[in-house]
């Protein structure tokens, strides 16, 4: 039987930074899944390090909006009509948490972990040998109409309250920085302190090979038959059993699998998400994501390509693909960027994890010694994965925590 002092499930970009930072302190640790570090939804994201987030995707306050969606007519989002009454009482929290007092409490209680986003990623980025992957140039949000940016007051309010520089632009001055763009947008938002990357799967690849350089393991397993066996965790694997005094739940979208036999049910919700590369035609090319706020995609720029990703489809995470959504969506793309033809024969999918509240879970499983729970971090995965790591292994070697977690805990949906 094998001994170690942590078991991480889950190597996408939160637990192999979670990973990483507990060998950094000197903990012996195996990291497992049952894929290659990175390949399951931290491979498919839009590559943006949005540490100037202010308000999270909220449901639509706007009846018309909402229609739309409800007709399935919206570029922004999709659903299927059988998943509807599953996912119906998450729905009703996400919407509570929509109001605009809980957007802007929202924004306070996540101030502190956007706000050390990018200097993580960048610590861990120089320390891998990974930093040639770091793009800071920002990204460009784009307003189609007058009433869609001035409904950006509040969010624009406060990020001068939180000292977030931000350059408010016409289509002229957004060209500027995009010449490749067709002006048919009205406004743009350019978030200067925002950073990206250009291939997602090469940091998390980046992260695992340092995590092993420091000592760390890498292991093939299912991470379902987790169990306590008296003080420690066991993880049976083929090559025989590892025991731990820790383990930590990092597996996003798939945490229920191994919670919920355990009698953890935290209501996650799944908005799956899709992207396809696509080459740019003649010498049209991007220096920064790019986001089309009114059709809700992104294009970002990618060593495989232009990555055009989606919004959100309400769907069961395991259901067959429907990425209808492009067929709404790629009229307004191709009238903004020249695309060419796509890369691959069909979209990638992946499923965020998103807690109704918009807050990831950091810190210790309600009722489990030594369990610890790393998901739910929605639209961020990539952002907040540095600073998450760095966090939750403070908090599990007794350090002081960069930022208070209370605002993180599991113990939040139980009041
Ligand atoms: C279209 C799209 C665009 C996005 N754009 C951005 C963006 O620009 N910026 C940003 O910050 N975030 C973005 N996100 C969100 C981000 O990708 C996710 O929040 C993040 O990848 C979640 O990381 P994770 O490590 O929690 O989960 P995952 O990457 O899914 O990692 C979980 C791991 O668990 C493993 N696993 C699952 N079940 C088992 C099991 N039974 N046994 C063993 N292993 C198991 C999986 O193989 C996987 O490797 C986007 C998401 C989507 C879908």
């Amino acid at each position: 039987m094998a001994r170690r002092d942590a078991i991480v499930l889950g190597a996408g970009i939160v637990g192999t930074s979670v990973a990483l930072h507990l060998a950094k302190r000197g903990l012996a640790v195996a990291l497992v899944d049952r894929r290659a570090p990175g390949e399951e939804t931290s491979y498919g994201n839009a590559g943006v390090i949005e540490g100037n987030t202010i308000f999270p995707p909220a449901f639509p306050s706007d009846p018309i909006a909402l229609l739309r969606v409800a007709l399935k007519r919206a570029p922004e989002a999709n659903y299927h009509l059988s998943f509807l009454p599953q996912v119906a009482p998450w729905l009703m929290q996400f919407r509570a948490a929509s109001r605009p007092q809980r957007l802007i409490e929202t924004a306070r209680l996540m101030r502190p972990l956007f706000a050390h986003a990018l200097a993580e990623h960048e610590a861990l980025l120089a320390e891998a040998g990974a930093t040639r992957f770091l793009r800071k140039q920002g990204w460009l949000k784009l307003y189609r109409s007058r009433r869609a940016f001035e409904a950006l007051k509040r969010e624009l309010a406060l990020a001068q309250e939180f000292g977030i520089p931000y350059r408010a632009l016409d289509a002229d001055g957004a060209r500027e920085l995009e010449p490749s763009l067709a002006p048919v947008f009205r406004h743009a938002v350019y978030w200067e302190r925002a950073a990206s990357v250009t291939n997602p799967l090469a940091v998390t690849q980046a992260y695992a090979a340092r995590f092993c350089a420091l000592g760390g393991v890498v292991m093939r397993g299912d991470a379902r038959p987790l169990r306590r066996v008296n003080a420690h965790w066991r993880l049976e694997m083929p090559e025989g059993p590892i025991d731990a005094d820790h383990a930590v739940v990092a597996l996003g979208p798939f945490a229920p699998d191994v919670l919920r036999p355990l009698g953890i049910a935290l209501p996650l919700g799944l908005k799956r998400g899709y992207h396809h590369h696509y080459r740019g035609t003649g010498n049209a090319a991007l220096s920064r994501p790019v986001v089309d706020i009114e059709n809700g995609y992104c294009l970002a720029p990618m060593e495989q390509g232009i990555r055009l990703t989606t919004g959100a489809e309400f769907a069961a995470r395991d259901a067959p693909p429907t990425p209808v959504q492009f067929e709404r969506l790629l009229p307004a793309a191709r009238g903004l960027f020249p695309l060419g033809t796509p890369l691959e024969a069909s979209p990638w999918m992946g499923s965020r994890p998103c807690f109704p509240d918009s807050r990831p879970v950091i810190g210790p499983a309600p009722g489990q010694r030594g369990l610890w729970l790393a998901y739910g971090h929605a639209h961020w995965g990539l952002t907040l994965g540095a600073a998450t790591g760095r966090l939750l292994a403070e908090m599990m070697s007794g350090a002081t925590p960069f930022c208070d977690p209370a605002p993180y805990a599991a113990e939040r949906f139980r009041r």
